[in-house]
């Protein structure tokens, strides 16, 4: 086991593309983190360059106390396991699982030991003499996890391994994944396009766009407290709620975020965690409400937080909660901006315009909620969660 570190790391590839800039992560010994970001954000490169599949442009990588940039990939002793399975097909189970042990000429008990061993974590024993096209994909991808576990390697780099699942399986098997890791310790570094999979899996997680490094933290952190918007965008599900408002102090000294016709008083609390938002008095913000800090009034009664009027546009049962979609007024100009800005990267999404030039809002709503679409509603919220970022930068306001 070793830590894996990457200073300066970057990548450009032959045609001029440049797939990763300036990357400094520290990923520590038994460390489980995950690599997060949109398609083409450069992580499945940034892997490959770690694993020594992909030549490294800038910087430099050391896994336990070397520096690998130039050492082979079958010499590097990372284990990978990709999307793909990439089982040999000819292979049973035990002959897939034993390859790069026999590869490295290990006893014959040895590989009968370590492969039972691994087949036993993985609840692979009873399949062992299958070959893989005799498999589910669950087993499929857990004969290769079993691949890269055999090896006992310094570290695991996964590609998003369970993305050829099925929603359900990719669930059990993301668990399995976890308490594979804890269990064994090895170092691992994870990439997905899922912000579940890296909230629930990472001890940290590390948020690329563009190749450029946004935020690395445990994933509350980077829930709670996002560096920018497009961090506070791409975590969380279903987004953050995202509006252009204006900051507004009233005669008695009180804050509030007002977007046209209506506002919310802002508690004490928020300016004491955002000292920066004085700044904004007067001016535009960039307003980031979360769906499950919202609430159907009727429910939650006249508790700590402010209220917001509007209808319900669109109603979604899922069972655990309610999706409840309803239209605010904004600011068209300052909306525009927010657009501008959001939609840079694709990824937080403000929702249709509504007929007054307003976005539509998503509160996640308890199951008891009795809102039917085209209701008149009242929306409590958790003002005290709320977000403020720049219009300008897309930065939070701290
Ligand atoms: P995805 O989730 O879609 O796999 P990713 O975040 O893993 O995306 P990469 O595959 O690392 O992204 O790609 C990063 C950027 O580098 C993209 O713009 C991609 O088009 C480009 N790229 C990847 N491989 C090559 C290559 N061999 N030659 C030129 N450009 C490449």
């Amino acid at each position: 086991m070793s830590s894996v570190v990457l200073t300066g790391l970057g990548k450009v590839y032959g045609d001029g593309t440049r797939a990763v800039t300036d990357l400094n992560l520290e990923i520590r010994d038994g460390e489980f983190l995950v690599l997060v970001g949109p398609s083409g954000c450069g992580k499945t490169t940034a892997l490959r360059m770690i694993a020594g599949l992909e030549e490294v442009s800038e910087g430099t990588i050391e896994i336990g106390d070397r520096v690998v940039n130039e050492v082979p990939s079958r010499d590097r002793d990372v284990a990978m396991v990709f999307q793909s399975y990439a089982l040999y097909p000819h292979l049973n189970v035990f002959d897939n699982i034993a390859f790069g042990l026999s590869l490295r000429k290990l006893p014959k008990k040895e590989i009968e030991r370590r492969v039972r061993e691994v087949a036993g974590i993985l609840e692979l024993q009873d399949h062992l003499r299958r070959k893989p096209r005799h498999l589910s994909g669950g087993q499929r991808q857990r004969v290769a996890m079993g691949r890269a576990i055999v090896r006992e390697p310094q570290a695991f780099l996964m590609d998003e391994p369970l993305s050829n699942l099925d929603a359900k399986l990719r669930v059990q098997m993301r668990a399995q994944i976890a308490r594979i890791q804890r269990d064994l310790g090895v170092t691992t570094v994870y990439v997905t396009h899922d912000q579940t999979e890296a909230m629930t899996l990472g001890d940290r997680v590390a948020v690329l766009k563009r190749g450029i490094l946004q935020q690395v933290g445990p994933p509350q952190e980077l829930y709670d407290r996002p560096v920018n918007l497009f961090v506070a965008g791409f975590i969380g599900s279903p987004g953050m709620n995202v509006l252009g408002a204006t900051l507004e102090v009233g005669d008695d000294e009180r804050y509030r975020v007002r977007f046209c016709s209506q506002s919310l008083d802002l508690p004490d609390s928020v300016l004491r965690e955002r000292p920066a938002l004085r700044r904004y008095a007067g001016r535009p913000v960039v307003l980031g409400i979360r769906p499950e800090d919202m609430e159907d009034a009727e429910i939650v009664g006249a508790e700590q937080g402010a209220t917001l009027r509007s209808s319900a546009e669109l109603v979604e049962a899922m069972g655990s909660d309610v999706l409840v979609h309803f239209p605010v007024d904004t600011k068209p100009v300052t909306t525009d901006g927010v657009r501008e800005l959001v939609s840079d990267g694709g990824v937080v999404d403000p929702g249709p315009l509504g007929a007054a030039g307003g976005t539509v809002l998503v509160g996640r709503f308890s199951p008891r909620t009795r809102v039917f679409e085209g209701q008149s509603i009242e929306v409590r919220v958790d003002t005290a969660r709320l977000h403020f970022f720049d219009p300008e930068t897309g930065s939070s306001i701290w």
